[in-house]
């Protein structure tokens, strides 16, 4: 169902895996506030690909507890193109971090994409220094090896 949101609020989209989702990701949020009306954070997946459906829901929970006290962040998955999300929630960017030259590269592929094709911009911002090197795939790893990541992961707050 497509959520209806004020037609006057900017709302920025920011799109990812987030397997998990990390301080460095909770920042990139954290500071678009202050530039937009209203974040939302949707876990993208691909139907046909890797991500399994199943997999995604508790990615959305976990993500929805972290800002279960901030109304001006919305939660949600999506398994289409970014560019028809958009469009479908009255979107006026896009939202995307870079922590490196090589996020960066990628990044401007997508972003070049996303405006050819759905007539929108992505909003970069560069991740913090002291986030930078936190990374999905890096929690995933050392908790594979049962290290304490916490440090890496949001606060829930109650
Ligand atoms: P994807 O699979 O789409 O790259 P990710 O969940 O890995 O999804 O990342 C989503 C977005 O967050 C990307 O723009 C990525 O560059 C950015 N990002 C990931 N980790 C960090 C971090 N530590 N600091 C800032 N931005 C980050």
């Amino acid at each position: 169902m497509t959520q209806k949101y004020p037609d006057t609020e900017r709302i920025a989209l920011f799109t990812g895996s987030f397997d998990p989702f990390t301080v460095g990701h909770c920042d990139i949020v954290k500071r678009a506030l202050g530039i937009f009306d209203r974040v939302i954070v949707c876990v993208g997946y691909n139907i046909d690909k890797t991500t399994a459906a199943e997999s995604v829901q508790p990615r959305v929970e976990a993500i929805r507890r972290v800002y279960r006290q901030e109304p001006r962040v919305s939660v949600d998955s999506w398994s289409g193109l970014t560019i028809d999300y958009a469009r479908e929630h009255g979107v006026c960017a896009l939202l995307r971090g870079v922590r490196s030259v090589k996020d960066y590269e990628y990044e401007r592929d997508m972003a070049d994409v996303n405006r050819a094709l759905g007539g929108i911009d992505t909003v970069i911002l560069f991740a913090e220094p002291q986030y930078a090197w936190i990374s999905s795939s890096l929690v995933r790893e050392l908790q594979a090896h049962g290290r304490d990541t916490k440090n890496m992961l949001p606060a829930i707050t109650d």
